[in-house]
């Protein structure tokens, strides 16, 4: 029994140094992805619990301190009602809490990361808010122009076709809208999926290890750069559904995905 607790506890500590290394590494200043307390991120520590962003700190200097660990029960319950006054989700969050000492408040975004970390593969989220991927989201051509992929890297890192999700309130609201399109996603593609566009607001990541959620974030920063060079060229060329299809399956591009995110 002994050695199952210390075998939790060391678990626990490896995946909270992990999900530390990931935020850091996604709040630098220079990447452009979050500014101060932006974006939340969370890992998956096993079935009942994980541990995800308390609000007010922010990404590119945050240490352990800065992440709550939360029951997923409670928080997924919460989704259920159609209707939470802003003190009611505090207090739920507060509530869900494993040590319910912990002075810290669990980031409002939490239903969706409980949401997405019960999905299978995945054990990390990272949401960011990146300049270069909002300049598209946040204009009033974002579906169109995010609605196929230009080049192979893109299908490989960031998944067939990312959930495009439109604009909600943060907290239950957008929480219900993910859980909407990752559905719809996971009937017409037979997975879930790696990444989510939410409109006017940002990207969210989902991988099997810390380094899968940073690729995906750095090729959508790129995907944006490149998109909005070639709206100003005459819009975006997209490949064509089979040639997407071809790259995704192909055993050569499987290999190569396998090598991008392997565990570190
Ligand atoms: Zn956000």
């Amino acid at each position: 029994m002994g050695e199952i607790k210390v075998e939790r506890a060391q678990h626990k500590r490896a995946v909270l140094e992990q999900l530390v290394n990931m935020s850091r590494s996604l709040g630098e200043p220079s990447r452009e992805y979050v500014v101060l307390g932006e974006g939340n991120t969370s890992a998956k520590i096993d079935e009942r619990t994980f541990f995800v962003k308390a609000s007010g700190f922010s990404l590119s200097d945050i240490t352990g301190r800065g992440f709550v660990e939360v029951y997923f029960e409670p928080v997924l319950e919460m989704l259920k009602f159609d209707r939470l006054t802003d003190d009611e989700i505090e207090q739920r969050l507060n509530e869900a809490k494993v040590d319910p000492s912990c002075p810290y408040r669990p980031s409002v975004e939490t239903m969706f990361h409980a949401l997405l970390l019960q999905l299978p593969g995945v054990n990390f989220v990272g949401h960011t808010h990146p300049i270069s991927l909002n300049s598209i989201l946040c204009s009033v051509r974002s579906k169109e122009v995010l609605s196929g992929h230009m080049f192979p890297e893109a299908i490989v890192c960031c998944g067939i076709a990312p959930v495009y999700v439109e604009y909600a309130e943060p907290g239950a609201e957008l929480a219900k809208a993910i859980h909407k399109g990752v559905h719809e996603h996971i009937e017409v593609h037979g997975e879930p999926p790696k990444s989510i566009l939410l409109e006017n607001h940002g990207l969210i990541a989902l991988g099997s290890t810390p380094k899968e959620v940073e690729t995906i974030t750095v090729m959508w920063d790129k995907i944006a750069k490149i998109l909005l060079g070639a709206c100003m060229l005459g819009g975006p060329r997209f490949l064509s559904d089979e040639q997407i299809r071809r790259i995704y399956t192909r055993p050569d591009e499987k290999y190569r995905q396998r090598l991008i995110f392997k565990r570190e």
